[in-house]
């Protein structure tokens, strides 16, 4: 576990890539059928299937360093435990291709992804509360607009995401908690 400081974070989000972090950071193993675009507008990277992938195939494994703070490429496992995700893994409200796997914390294929599709999956599904809150434009009918995290969201929506995709095991029983207590 890496404690890291607001400096730390600060320095992190700075990055454009994982591949960047300093050398005591582990980054995800990924499948070598998944690769990285450089996006014109901001240099930043995303990720895109190489060749076709099935469903269920890990993307990313949940094995790289746990730090206690959210940064841009993190996403949440435990109260204080987030792990570094691949980054370039972009948020989609409503047909998200990957999706957290419960008990391994890997990133799997929620369906077939076709041979250079993004690779995208819904933010609120294991962030409580977002390091870097953005608006989101997809248009689809059911976009949550405001990626906050899932701490931030009304009852509905909660129950929403609860009943309509594969939540991380720990924003499944952060979940529980809170109905009980309503
Ligand atoms: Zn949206």
């Amino acid at each position: 576990m890496i404690n890291l400081s607001a400096k730390q974070v600060e320095h992190l989000n700075s990055l454009k890539k994982v591949s960047e972090f300093p050398s005591n950071f582990k980054t995800p193993t990924l499948n070598s059928k998944v690769g990285y675009k450089v996006r014109n507008t901001t240099g930043g990277v995303c990720l895109f299937a190489k060749e076709i992938i099935i469903k269920n195939e890990v993307i990313c494994f949940g094995n790289s360093s746990m730090i206690d703070k959210p940064i841009i490429y993190s996403y949440q496992i435990e109260e204080n435990i987030h792990l570094i995700g691949p980054g370039g893994l972009d948020h989609n409200c409503q047909n998200p291709n990957c999706r957290i796997e419960s008990g391994t914390n890997n990133f799997v294929a929620i369906r077939t992804i076709e041979k250079d599709e993004f690779l995208t999956f819904n933010y609120l599904t294991t962030e409580f509360n977002i390091n870097n809150s953005f608006l989101c434009n997809c248009g689809e009918e059911r976009c949550f607009k405001n990626i906050r995290g899932f701490k931030y969201l009304n009852d509905n929506d909660k129950a929403y995401i609860c009943n309509n995709f594969y939540m991380s095991d720990f924003l499944k029983k952060k979940y529980s908690d809170f109905s009980k207590s309503v």
